[in-house]
């Protein structure tokens, strides 16, 4: 007998249809004579409209209380989930993310699983119940509940298939798998067979919404293999996994788009050492990550240093720079979030050349203009204008459809 771990996303639990869909989809799988533990997210976009309501009410919602209020999305899924199988005849029981034994450290809004006590799940499990847990929840030293952040449940499924060593991890969502660009953006866009680990954690913090990068992260560590399919079309998804071998594959795993970025400029700083030193040092103290940071220098000693951040965390930075403007000297501190990250993934460029240099070309002959660059092993990003992303995805695409081969 197998135990399979299957996640189900908002969209797919999103009303009373959608709810029987998925609760024949598990029933299937039980009757089959698996084992099967469920994660559920809440109800299309109940999340969204949770936080809507907190912001009526205040712009600074007490981080404890807005994690008590997020949780609670997760919380109906699981119940109706588990009321549908019962109605099927099936035997289930939901678990909030504290009762299925989610321990995490203590930051509200996006914390860390730091242990998965598995005692309740094991033995429900061992009673031949389907257990339904609630995603994207835990709970911290305190017995506060806690939120894994947006997208979170991926990542509760991953710590479940991974604590119970499951024979499957089946990441169920409205898309039947993962694609070489959002079909959305992209018309001919094209599914995946199977995808590496380390392309797909690229994939996932360049901005394709499929998985929660951390899910990807934690499958990695503890070797994790996950399916991404469709819970409304029941063909094959796609497979993330350790590849190993890469001569098959193809070239470019995919293209994506992030809007929610924010270039800072800090104009006019003195050209001497340590200066970059102490704006990182301020802005890694606000803890936000930084991504591409450009120094341009210039102008009779002086120098511009340029650097993105999450578009929700520019205001902050901004205010905390200008405040300090004085420790290193600049002049001026602006930010656009007028800019969207364009970005190729593709574990294959390791081993060819021209990969950026078409990305380049692409741009150029589509006259689109790139204000920053930034390269990994696998991965190259561009920032663009935001009204030009959609286009240079496209163009880009279809520049790597050639390179590929097809
Ligand atoms: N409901 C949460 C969200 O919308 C968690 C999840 O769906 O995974 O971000
Ligand atoms: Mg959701």
């Amino acid at each position: 007998m197998a135990l399979i771990v299957q996640k189900f996303g908002g969209s797919s639990v999103r009303d009373y249809e959608r709810i029987m869909n998925v609760a024949r989809i598990v029933g299937k799988t039980y009757a089959d004579g698996n084992d099967v533990a469920v994660v559920v997210s809440a109800q299309g976009d109940t999340t969204d409209d949770l936080l809507e309501k907190a912001a009526q009410i205040t712009q600074h919602p007490n981080a404890r209380e807005l994690d008590v209020l997020l949780s609670t999305g997760e919380q109906i899924s699981m119940a109706l989930l588990s009321m549908a199988l019962g109605e099927m005849g099936y035997p289930a029981i939901s678990l909030t993310g504290w009762q299925a034994g989610f321990e995490t450290n203590r930051s509200y809004g996006r914390a860390r699983i730091k242990n998965l006590n598995t005692e309740r799940l094991q033995s429900e499990l061992d009673k031949r119940r389907i257990v339904i847990v609630a995603g994207f929840q835990g709970i911290n030293v305190n017995d506060d509940i806690t939120t894994l952040g947006r997208g979170g449940s991926d990542t509760s499924a991953v710590a479940i298939a991974a604590a119970l060593n499951a024979d499957k991890c089946q990441i169920y969502t409205d898309v039947d798998g993962i694609y070489t660009a959002d079909p959305r953006i992209v018309a001919n866009a094209q599914k995946l067979d199977i995808i590496s680990f380390d392309e797909m954690l690229e994939l996932a913090t360049l901005g394709a919404q499929v998985l929660q990068n951390r899910s990807v992260e934690l499958a990695k560590k503890y070797g994790v293999e996950l399916e991404v399919l469709s819970s409304l079309d029941p063909v094959k998804g796609t497979i993330v996994r350790e590849v190993v071998d890469m001569k098959e594959g193809m070239l470019i795993k995919g293209v994506t788009k992030d809007e929610k970025v924010a270039v800072i400029t800090i104009l006019d700083v003195p050209d001497v050492p340590g200066i970059s030193f102490k704006v990182f040092s301020l802005v890694a103290q606000a803890k936000v990550n930084v991504d591409i940071i450009l120094q341009a220098t210039g102008r009779g000693g002086n120098k511009d240093i340029i650097f993105t951040v999450p578009a929700a965390r520019a205001e902050e930075v901004c205010t905390l720079l200008r405040e300090n403007l004085s420790r290193f000297g600049g002049r001026e501190v602006e930010y656009s979030t007028d800019v969207a990250k364009v970005s190729v993934v593709g574990a294959g460029m390791q081993s060819h050349s021209g990969v950026a240099s078409r990305m380049f070309e692409a741009l150029y002959e589509a006259n689109i203009n790139i204000q920053m660059v930034a390269t990994s092993e696998i991965k190259i990003s561009v920032i663009v204008k935001k009204d030009e992303a959609d286009r240079a995805v496209q163009v880009v695409h279809a520049a790597y459809e050639e390179m590929n081969g097809h």
